[in-house]
């Protein structure tokens, strides 16, 4: 089946879901999406990757070629991976205690050497409460003294071509990280050995600098998706749009404007909005939806495109007036043939169901 996550014009039966990559800072968030990105565009694709606001969709076709024999395309219905681009800025820390429904799969990122730090614990936190599935990244492992790095191949066969030594030393360290995660409630072991990944969670070495482990991460984060979120991703991607705000931002030429993560159905052009404000739900109208101009880079590109429509799942930059009081990880809601009232109403309870877990948080 053909679908692409991009597209707004065709309603595809199943969305992509949203990967969101969480861990301490240092530990290689950062390092770790550049190299997805970098290595799907070395991968004579870069068309097919589309940079949105705030996040990079990475499809299948791309994901089975960087995954090499670990992942058989055929194997997968799922459109691709959404990976949200912004996991240091600090909105995204607010988004993260809010709770908001943003993330279907997440990352944690753990140094090998390192080991647990306090926005470790953060990252576990967020993730117990909201239930959202996750696999852990044991990041620099090429840090190991002695690692010989094999460049983006993956994991097991690098691991078997290291001296002894310096196996057990790896091994050493997972076997205290999943220790740790046993301490914090949560049964993990080496991804390899997992049979249930919904009763234990996956361990997966990897080097975001060599790319030593990627093509495993990849695999594990499809697999994942497509065994345990394939109800949640059959979503009428033609239906009234339903997002999360990343970002309240001033954009010259458009005033206040949102970048929102769409999870759900599709916002238009001429779509009636309700978003998430601190005193009240904000009604207001789009006035233009943005997109970066295509293989712009995300974090210096000024210049925006508009489009007619952007389904989910996909991030997008929303203009439109009044939207001052916008708060980052507050619901976005698309009013269309429905009662404006109801929608208020739903996003006030979203809003409630946020604070009450901010209270929870102290
Ligand atoms: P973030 O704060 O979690 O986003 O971390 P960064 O991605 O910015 O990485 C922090 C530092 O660790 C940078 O200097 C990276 O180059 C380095 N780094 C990240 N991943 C690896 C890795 O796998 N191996 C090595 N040797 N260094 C890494």
């Amino acid at each position: 089946a053909e679908h692409t996550p991009t597209d707004t014009t065709e309603s595809s039966s199943l969305r992509t879901p949203i990967v969101a990559v969480l861990g301490h800072v240092d530990h290689g968030k950062t390092t770790l999406l550049d190299k997805i990105r970098g290595s799907a565009v070395t991968e004579g694709e870069a068309g097919a990757i589309t940079q949105h606001i705030g996040s990079t969709a990475v499809p299948l076709s791309v994901i089975g070629e960087m995954a090499g024999d670990l992942v058989d395309p055929e194997d997968f219905d799922l459109p691709g991976l959404l990976f949200i681009d912004t996991p240091g800025h600090h909105s995204f820390s607010t988004l993260r205690s809010r709770g908001g429904a943003l993330a279907d799969i997440a990352i944690v990122v753990v140094d090998v050497t390192d080991g647990f730090q306090p926005q470790t614990e953060e990252a576990l936190d967020i993730l117990r409460r909201t239930q959202t599935p996750f696999i852990v990244a044991a990041n620099k492992v090429d840090t190991i003294p002695g690692w010989n790095p094999t460049d983006d191949q993956p994991i097991q066969a690098s691991k078997e071509r290291q001296p002894d030594r310096v196996q057990s030393d790896l091994d050493e360290r997972l076997y205290e990280l999943i220790g740790q995660l046993s301490d914090e409630g949560f049964s993990a072991d080496f991804y390899w050995r997992v049979q249930n990944f919904q009763n234990n969670i996956g361990v997966v070495p990897l080097s975001a600098m060599t790319g030593e482990g990627v093509p495993d991460l990849l695999t594990v984060l499809m697999g994942l998706s497509q065994r345990y979120l394939k109800e949640e991703m059959a979503v009428d991607v033609t239906g009234p749009g339903a997002g999360t705000v990343l970002e309240v931002t001033d954009e010259r030429g458009f005033g206040t404007t949102i970048d929102a993560v769409v999870y759900d159905g599709t916002i238009r052009a001429d779509d009636q909005l309700v978003v998430g404000g601190l005193e009240e739900p904000i009604v207001t109208e789009v006035r233009a939806l943005l997109q970066p101009r295509p293989l712009a880079e995300i974090r210096t590109e000024k210049e925006f495109e508009k489009v007619d429509s952007v389904a989910a799942a996909a991030g997008v930059k929303i203009a439109a007036p009044d939207l001052d009081d916008a708060m980052a990880g507050a619901p976005v809601r698309v009013v269309r043939d429905r009662p404006v009232e109801e929608v208020i109403a739903e996003v006030e309870a979203e809003l409630a169901e946020v604070e009450v877990q901010t209270a929870e948080e102290g």
